[in-house]
């Protein structure tokens, strides 16, 4: 996601370099990294136990490339940033939504594995009953 833009090379001027957005790239990725994305999953951790939920990591690795018909993966399906068109199947859609769904694949493959690897009767649960409102346990009697 925070790679940086590959130099395109000129044709007529050898040696010489093309406008490639280089530093567009760069302020991009400066703005991603800046995020504390590690205070977001804490967060989302966080959250997630009072609403009884899970989150899942999942590496985001091909996850773009994949056709989520038929699990070939090939970087020319992507024909553009929106379009994805299948290379071995012909399926077609938008890339982002083809990306979603192989995504929600691999949280959904994680999330089995963990459930069968549980012995059986033991219920593995990351659901925290909520503190409740601190000025109501300021209150209660001691
Ligand atoms: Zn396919």
């Amino acid at each position: 996601m925070t790679r940086r833009a590959q130099p395109v090379p000129d044709p007529s001027n050898p040696g010489g370099f093309l406008p490639n957005g280089a530093a567009a790239k760069s302020g991009l990725n400066r703005a991603i990294l800046s995020k504390g994305w590690y205070r977001f999953e804490q967060a989302l951790t966080s959250v997630s136990r009072y609403t009884g939920t899970t989150v899942v990591k999942v590496p985001a690795a091909f996850t773009s490339q994949r056709c989520s018909a038929c699990g070939h993966v090939d970087p020319k399906s992507r024909e553009s940033q929106a379009v994805f068109r299948c290379t071995h199947c012909a399926h077609s859609g938008h890339a982002d939504v083809n990306a979603a769904k192989n995504i929600l694949a691999a949280g959904l493959a994680v999330t089995a594995c963990r459930e069968s690897a549980a012995p059986a009767g033991a219920a593995v649960t990351s659901t925290q009953e909520p503190a409740g409102n601190r000025e109501e346990l300021m209150l209660q009697p001691t």
